[in-house]
């Protein structure tokens, strides 16, 4: 392996560190101050330009201007640095200090590895143009990446490209995957709200069972994907919640129904959106009740750029060699809030091993310290060879 930071290295006994220090205290979207109060210290220390802070709340933005002359060209890289809502059960020495959260995505690694990564550049400025660093708060559910874009992030810094990157738990250490076009969905929401007429569970010709109507409704939704969205498209739509009723003789006035919906593409989206709406006007209607449906738009799906995602196959092909490099992982049905930022700018969000770890939001999970200076490595490399 041709790595810029070696294993066991002084700077990956640095980035272990910090690793754990943030794992030991997990802070959750638009909260990470400590974390960011860490990246901001070691920033400094090691002599790096902070050029803006408290972007989204906590976000971080840094650079580091090569010492080559002749391009202006610059790129971006992003960290996120948001832990979740879970109880930790890991039992590392370093576990959460936080009862309740935890950093079950490896964040803590994704951060420590772009600060891993800056330190290194800022003593090794040997390219042309300039990097910067982007430390985002926020990623699991509240979209800080959108929320930096909406504050300036791409006025305050003028860049050519994006890119980002995922540790992938059940991948082998020392192997990447990265593919052109989508890699995650989109990822949206619904809640139905129905309201019939309750009244005894004896006497159900008195009443319009909401029960009823609900089940109807989950029912029906089951053609949509099988039968109204093309065979070749993906799509999910999974009703995760009923609630109705409290007694067994009494049919109950109303039922709540939520769920989720993952797609690729707009066009599926605006189908199911579509199909859902007259399924549920039809069944209300059929049984003289109301219904009011919500439809809320979540994070957009993950497009990579095939030019973008080409160039960082052969950063990673001549890292790690091209056996170690997937083409063909499947796009995930999970989403990620880098898709704003892949919206604005060209770039590619690539997939690394973290081993054979428990999955991702698992309260087991841990990240592999043993993948920093993979990932840093990556890093480094991908801005010598675009900054060459
Ligand atoms: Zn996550
Ligand atoms: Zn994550």
């Amino acid at each position: 392996m041709n790595m810029m930071i070696k294993q066991d290295s002084d700077l990956h006994k640095q980035m272990t560190n910090w690793r754990q220090e943030i794992h030991a205290n997990p802070e959750i979207g638009f909260e990470e101050f400590k974390t960011a109060a860490l990246v901001k210290a070691q920033l400094l220390k090691a002599g790096v330009e902070i050029v803006a802070e408290e972007i989204a709340v906590t976000g971080i933005v840094a650079v580091v201007h090569g010492a080559k002359g002749g391009s202006n060209k610059a790129i971006a890289l992003r960290a996120d640095m948001d832990a979740l809502p879970i109880k930790e059960l890991t039992g590392a020495d370093y576990a959460s200090k936080t009862d309740g959260k935890m950093h079950a995505c490896g964040h803590d690694g994704h951060t420590s590895m772009l600060l891993g990564a800056a330190t290194y550049l800022q003593k090794n400025n040997d390219f042309a143009g300039s990097v910067y660093f982007l430390f985002q708060p926020a990623e699991e559910g509240y979209g800080g990446a959108r929320k930096m874009i909406e504050e300036g992030l791409f006025d305050k810094i003028s860049v050519e490209n994006v890119y980002g990157m995922h540790n992938w738990p059940g991948m082998k250490l020392g192997e990447f995957a990265v593919r052109g076009g989508p890699v995650m969905a989109a990822a949206d929401s619904f809640e139905i709200n129905i309201t019939a007429r309750g009244g005894h569970g004896a006497m159900p010709h008195t009443t319009i069972d909401a029960v009823i109507l609900g089940t109807q409704m989950v029912n029906a939704f089951q053609s949509i994907v099988a039968r109204n969205v093309d065979p070749m498209d993906t799509a999910v739509l999974s009703v995760t919640q009923i609630h109705s009723g409290d007694a067994f003789n009494v049919i109950p006035e109303t039922c709540y129904l939520a769920g989720t919906i993952r797609t690729f593409k707009p066009e599926v989206k605006a189908l199911i959106k579509q199909r859902m709406t007259a399924i549920i006007d039809g069944i209300a209607k059929m049984h003289d009740a109301k219904a009011e449906f919500n439809y809320m738009d979540g994070y957009p799906s993950t497009n990579n750029d095939q030019e973008q995602a080409d160039f960082c196959q052969s950063v990673m092909s001549d890292m790690v060699g091209g056996d170690k490099v997937q083409t063909d992982l499947n796009p995930s049905m999970g989403a990620e809030d880098f898709s704003y930022m892949l919206e604005e700018k060209a770039g590619a969000y690539i997939m690394m091993g973290n081993g054979d770890s428990a999955g991702l939001h698992n309260p087991y999970y841990n990240f592999n310290d043993k993948a920093l200076p993979i990932g840093a490595s990556y890093w480094v490399k991908l801005v010598e060879t675009a900054l060459n």
